[in-house]
């Protein structure tokens, strides 16, 4: 690593190869297409060219972008693009990888999780992680939760220390397999997700009083719209997602529109 380390562009580098060879094993790859996002100077792209049929690998920092290219010369399998991931087309791979810097985890993890890959291996902060794949009434459990389970069936790999990168971050980290649901999403009412998910200690019905405001409607007019709803006394951190789709249905009906 012969340049200085940027914090903006979350760069902690892999330095750990036995980590990197971990989270290229955890799919096969044999003929696949790949994405990576954030490259860096090669660290994983490297395991990824000697096992994929072809590496799209992305990195915003031209600075690193010739040492990038030194690291994969001996390979003829990898395309390297200098850009900005959240302006590349992250569809057309059968799998998406990377090291995420962890700033962008959560509009990368969007687009990652609206492309039309069937599956990503990610390395991303260990709590980040647990926040994925959260179970209903767990501390961990949020919307992030929602979003990433909705989408997707997540798997935490392995905790990954944080004395395998350099620089050294502050917390572990956590390799994560995203294996998207083939029978697609169910509809949510985001309005709705994020209203309960600020009182997520909360009742339904007490959630929704107690966004009152938000709603633009008076608080005893709140609580008549959350006496409509089958579920109101459950307790929002205890909502699967089969309820919650259940209340989006009902919420629809009901909800104050402007
Ligand atoms: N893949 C390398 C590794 O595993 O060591 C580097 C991972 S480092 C945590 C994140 C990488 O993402 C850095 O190289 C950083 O420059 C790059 N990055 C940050 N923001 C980016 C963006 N918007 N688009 C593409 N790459 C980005």
């Amino acid at each position: 690593m012969k340049v200085r380390a940027s914090k903006k562009l979350g760069q902690c580098f892999l330095v750990e190869g036995a980590v990197a060879e971990q989270i290229t094993e955890t799919i096969d790859l044999e003929n696949k297409s790949v994405l990576e996002i954030g490259a860096g100077t090669g660290q994983l792209t490297a395991f990824l060219a000697a096992r994929a049929k072809k590496v799209t690998a992305i990195e915003v920092d031209a600075k690193l972008v010739p040492e990038l290219r030194a690291c994969i010369s001996s390979f003829g399998n990898v395309a390297i693009i200098h850009a900005d991931a959240l302006n590349v087309d992250f569809n057309g791979y059968d799998a998406i990888f990377g090291n995420l810097p962890y700033n962008l985890s959560t509009p990368l993890l969007l687009k990652i999780l609206e492309s039309d890959a069937p599956t990503a291996v990610l390395l991303l902060q260990k709590e980040f992680a647990e926040r994925m794949a959260a179970c209903p009434g767990s501390k961990d459990y949020s919307r992030l939760s929602i979003l990433a389970q909705n989408n997707a069936r997540i798997e935490l790999i392995a905790e990954v220390p944080a004395s395998c990168f350099s620089p050294q971050p502050r917390v572990n980290s956590a390799i994560v397999l995203l294996d998207k649901k083939p029978a697609g999403r169910r509809k949510l009412d985001e309005q709705l997700v994020s209203i309960l998910f600020q009182h997520k200690n909360q009742t339904v019905r007490n959630a929704i009083t107690h966004s009152a405001r938000q709603l633009a409607v008076e608080k005893k007019d709140a609580k008549e719209l959350a006496e409509k709803l089958s579920l109101k006394d459950l307790r929002v951190r205890d909502l699967t997602l089969e309820e919650l789709a259940k209340l989006s249905v009902e919420w629809l009906k009901v909800k104050p529109r402007r």
